[in-house]
């Protein structure tokens, strides 16, 4: 064999969806090793609390081209990326889902487009998303259109992990080593030649999505801060509006007053003012304390994930 890709799939309670997975990836396995194309399948247990740590076990000894990495808990598909990009051995790196939203039989494709020399990776991107509830969509939508605007990151709407990177980019992504990872900031922000590859939204072969809505808000919020530091210079900007306009208001009140000798009152809305402008300071002590909270995890050091097993050589 000439070359090796390796494949990282993060599994978490993916009992249901491996031996469809594994199934199809092993095809695509034959099929790439007609182009002399070794296929090394890294499987990471994040966690489960089903069996798929036993499938993992299971797939390792029966297939030699299977290996897994099983974390000591739950650290999430950003750790469970890390890790796999840190044990890949290829020349190449895929990520891959293990529920085949990421069909797996792209994967061919993809490689024939890296060895043109054009590009350094490949990458998917929905150009719909059908099956998914459109209050979702709606949010995600947002969320692209924001962060191209506020960061440098380079998004790209409706872009999936599903990617294929030739060895230098992932060597790129593994010396960022930052606790709080948000790829699909990464992905950009490296840089490198990237190919997109659009494709028909596939819905999830087997068992259930593992992001609320909720859990999708907090890792967009997390991607804004770890991509962007507009949202620190929204809160200088109001608050020197928020200045401009008392003064324009005092200036106001003092003529209004030296003019008509107005009594004491407006009681009310003096009520309104400081309430807004507490409601105001409270919000960007929240901004700061975002990030002030993301340098605080950073300092520490904290490894991304943690083993407890793996499969033998
Ligand atoms: N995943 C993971 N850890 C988590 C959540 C998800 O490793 O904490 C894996 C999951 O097993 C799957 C992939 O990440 O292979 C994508 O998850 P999912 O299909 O639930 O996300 P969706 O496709 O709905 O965005
Ligand atoms: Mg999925």
């Amino acid at each position: 064999m000439d070359k090796c890709v390796s494949v990282v799939v993060p599994c978490y309670n993916e009992e249901q969806a491996l031996p469809y997975f594994i199934q199809e990836i092993q095809q695509v396995a034959a099929q790439m090793a007609t182009k002399q194309v070794e296929l090394e399948i890294l499987l990471i247990n994040d966690g489960s609390r089903d069996s798929t740590l036993t499938l993992l076990r299971q797939y390792a000894k029966e297939y030699q081209n299977v290996r897994y990495l099983s974390f000591s808990r739950n650290f999430g598909k950003e750790a469970a990326m890390y890790a796999g990009m840190e044990h890949a051995r290829g020349d190449y790196v895929a990520i891959m889902d293990a529920d085949m939203q990421d069909p797996p039989a792209l994967l061919p494709q993809m490689y024939d487009m890296l060895q043109t020399g054009d590009y350094d990776s490949v990458a998917t991107r929905r150009v719909s998303r059908k099956g998914e509830p459109p209050i979702r969509s709606l949010f995600a939508r947002i969320f692209y259109k924001l962060m191209r605007k506020i960061s440098d990151a380079d998004l790209v709407d409706g872009a999936r992990d599903y990617r294929l990177m030739s060895r230098p980019m992932v060597d790129a992504i593994l010396s960022m080593k930052e606790y709080n990872r948000f790829s699909k900031g990464i992905f950009g922000w490296v840089g490198f030649r990237t190919h997109w590859l659009p494709y028909e939204n596939v819905e999830r072969v087997a068992g259930e999505t593992k992001w609320s809505f909720w859990k999708l808000f907090r890792y967009s919020l997390e991607g804004i801060v770890a991509f962007s530091t507009v949202p620190l210079a929204i809160a200088s900007v109001v608050g020197l509006l928020v200045c401009l306009v008392a003064v324009a208001a005092l200036v106001v009140v003092l003529v209004k007053t030296l003019a008509f000798g107005d009594p004491v009152d407006g009681w009310p809305s003096m009520v309104c003012i400081i309430l807004f402008l507490g409601g105001i300071q409270l919000l960007t002590m929240g901004i700061m304390g975002q990030y002030l909270a993301k340098t605080y995890l950073e300092t520490k050091k904290r490894p991304i994930y943690i083993l407890a097993e793996q499969s033998e050589e």
